[in-house]
């Protein structure tokens, strides 16, 4: 998967870069730049002394930008290690968060404020809807959310998907989740202007 994204980015990335460059954000193009050098003579290289053959051998040096896909591979594991780690002896869920079309270029533009903004109504709704009796029932829910940009087709299917827990530490669980309607209701209703009419995000949705 690495290196064919390399591949894709040293074959279109300069001609994207030159038509699209200066209104993508800066961090973008860095990006791309980054992994276009990964493991090329762009990045410097490094001279062992080969404890196996005894002769020296150059290998070209990684770009460790925490995006590239062709050097990361590692650290993602040892991230995804930590959280298995962390889990509690609980069933867990998958809830996605999933941004309206009309709305990902702009956040596709606005990264900073964009994605600070799902994540912040995502999470209230989960800790809203979890401490609904008629829901987990539990003021404590148990979860985190990974940002979602890519989708197989690589295009951009932007949203959050959370992992929460079935059960808290505050009392037992009463249900079995947090059903989708309510979920957007509450989303939504926080994110857009009109939220504050009289039905704050901790009354019930749907
Ligand atoms: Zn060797
Ligand atoms: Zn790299």
């Amino acid at each position: 998967m690495g290196g064919a994204i390399q591949e894709i980015f040293r074959r279109h990335g300069p001609a994207y870069l030159a038509e699209f460059g200066k209104t993508l954000p800066g961090s973008h193009a860095r990006v791309i730049e980054a992994i276009i050098d990964c493991r090329s003579a762009a990045c410097g290289s490094v001279l062992y002394q080969c404890e196996d053959c005894g002769e020296p051998h150059v290998a070209a040096r990684c770009c460790g930008n925490r995006h590239c896909p062709v050097c990361q591979q590692g650290k993602a594991e040892a991230w995804l290690a930590r959280q298995l780690d962390r889990q509690l002896p609980t069933p867990y869920f998958m809830l996605t968060f999933t941004v309206p079309a009309p709305l990902r270029e702009f956040l596709r533009g606005h990264p900073r404020e964009g994605y600070g903004a799902l994540y912040a109504a995502s999470a209230g709704a989960i800790k809203a809807l979890a401490a609904d009796d008629q829901h987990l029932g539990a003021d404590t829910p148990g979860f985190f959310g990974v940002l979602h940009t890519w989708g197989r087709q690589l295009q951009y299917p932007v949203g959050v998907k959370a992992r929460t827990n079935a059960g808290s530490d505050g009392g037992e669980s009463k249900g079995a989740g947090v059903p989708t309607p309510a979920r957007s209701a509450l989303v939504q209703r926080s994110s857009s202007p009109a939220g504050g009419s009289g039905r704050g995000p901790l009354k019930r949705a749907g």
